[in-house]
């Protein structure tokens, strides 16, 4: 993926989304937005739902998986040297029906400049009434 945009590929937070209510994004599960650099954003009230997912008391779901975001306002997933989320296993997401609102709202909910060239969801049109 080198003609992708550059390193950051933003945040649910970022002011740059462009959102079109006429199509819906079908993930394909190609994985590439859980190996991409960058924060993957936790929010106050997902840390007890991972937490109790994976069977762990908070305070050792933070010891073991979180670290600061990269501007220090919350946590984020913890990035592994070759920037996948520490939650990836092979292709799939260790805690996917618990995992945070930035990975389950991307693209549908939030995107970045240039998203399309580094995600391989299927556009369908959705009925708009
Ligand atoms: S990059 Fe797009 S198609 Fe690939 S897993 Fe993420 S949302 Fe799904
Ligand atoms: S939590 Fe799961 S879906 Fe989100 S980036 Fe990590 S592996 Fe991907």
């Amino acid at each position: 993926m080198t003609d992708g945009p550059s390193k950051d590929h933003g945040s649910p937070g970022n002011r740059d989304v462009v959102l079109d209510p006429g199509v819906y994004y079908v993930c394909q599960r190609c994985t590439a937005c859980c190996r991409w650099p960058g924060d993957v954003r936790l929010e106050e009230e997902e840390i007890p739902v991972i937490a109790g997912f994976l069977g762990l008391i908070e305070a050792d779901f933070l010891q073991q998986y979180t670290r600061l975001r990269s501007n220090r306002n919350g946590l984020s997933l913890i990035e592994r040297e070759n920037h996948e989320c520490i939650m990836l296993e092979g292709n799939a997401c260790r805690i996917h029906p618990v995992k945070p609102g930035q990975c389950e709202g991307f693209p549908n909910k939030w995107n970045f400049p240039g998203w399309r060239r580094v995600c391989e969801a299927v556009p369908v049109a959705v009925e708009l009434i």
